[in-house]
This record gives structure tokens, sequence and C-alpha cells, in this order.
């Protein structure tokens, strides 16, 4: 069944945050509503599976949210990414550029192990700097990478352009395109 215009319509555009001229993509009211967040779970489970993973890579914060119940849907383990300086372990990090400035993100490493292959989990793709920089952190920790899923693209972003390269190959999946 085609789900597209279930999620469509619970994604909120929020206009000026959380700057002037930028339109969010607000997903809480997707959440709130237990029939469209299931859906949303049902089919990235089921690209999950459909990639062979064995791990799913949530990035900080909405693709915790995200990634927590599709691993658990498709009997895989959750791995988180977060923001450098959050995780209390052993961690591997990764730098990555923002229009201005750089950022830093950072995985446990023995929660990913050689055998894995692992589907990262987002709910927003807008220029690709965090995912691509996730998928860098995870083939230095080890493992493969069995795809990208992300409920929606800014299309007109260019992130799937720019996040060809780290790909390498692996699919790139969302399930909304604007
Ligand atoms: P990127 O690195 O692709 O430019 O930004 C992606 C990150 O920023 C994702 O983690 C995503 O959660 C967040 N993000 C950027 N724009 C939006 C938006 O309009 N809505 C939501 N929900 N998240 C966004």
């Amino acid at each position: 069944t085609d789900i597209t215009g279930l999620l469509l319509s619970r994604i909120r555009d929020v206009p000026d945050h959380p700057e002037p001229g930028v339109v969010f993509k607000d997903i809480t009211p997707l959440l709130a509503d237990p029939v469209a967040f299931a859906a949303l779970t049902d089919a990235l489970a089921e690209f999950a599976e459909g990639v062979g993973a064995t791990k799913v890579v949530g990035l900080e914060a909405r693709g915790f949210i995200l990634g927590a119940p599709v691993a658990l849907r498709a009997g895989l383990g959750f791995v988180p990414v977060r923001k450098a300086g959050k995780l209390p372990g052993a961690t591997l990090g990764q730098a990555y550029d923002l229009e201005y400035g750089s950022a830093e993100i950072e995985v446990h490493a023995e929660d990913l192990t050689p055998g894995d292959r692992v589907l990262v989990v987002d709910d927003v793709l807008a220029t690709g700097g965090t995912a691509e920089a996730s998928l860098r952190l995870i083939r230095r920790a080890g493992a493969q990478v069995a795809g990208l899923a992300v409920l929606m693209e800014l299309g007109f972003l260019g992130g799937r352009a720019k996040l060809e390269p780290a790909l390498a190959g692996a699919p790139l999946r969302s399930l909304l395109t604007v």
C-alpha cells in the first residue's frame, strides 16, 4: 500500500526555523500518530531486511526516535551515532564541514563489528553532510554500509549527489522527496 500521502500529511512545515528563510520539516505530528509512526517503522524495517542489514545506526537525535523501533521490528541491534562528547566509552570520531564551521560525530566503535552490515537511519536528508560523515565513520569502524534510509529527502539541496562517493553503491532510500 502507498503510505506516501499518510506520511506527508503528518509532516508540518515551520517557516523561519531555525533561522529566517528556512522552512523546517517538523516530524513530531507523525510521531504523535501511532498509525503513521507504525507505517513508517514497517517501511524502514522492510528496507533494512531487504538490504541484509545486521545493525541499525541512528543519527542524533531524530534518527534515534526512528531507528530504534526499526531495529526492533527488523530484529537487529541499534547503535547511536552521537554529537561529540556525549558517549561515555572509547569512541571513534568523524569531523565534517557545516555551512559555517564544522561539527563532529562519534560512535562506540566496539558496538560495530567487522562482519556488520549497517543501515543508517535519519529523519531528513538535507545537504548530506551528517549522513556522509556517518558512512565514513562506519567504514572506519570496520563495518560495511548496507544502506541509508530517511523519511524525507530535501531534493533541492543536492544531498543525494553529495553522498554518492560515500555510499559507494549502497542504496539510499527516501520515503518522501520534496
Ligand atoms: P544535513 O547534514 O543533511 O545538512 O542535515 C541533516 C541533519 O539535520 C539531520 O540529522 C536532520 O535531522 C537535520 N535537519 C536538517 N533540516 C531539517 C528539517 O527541515 N527537518 C528536520 N526534521 N531535520 C532537519
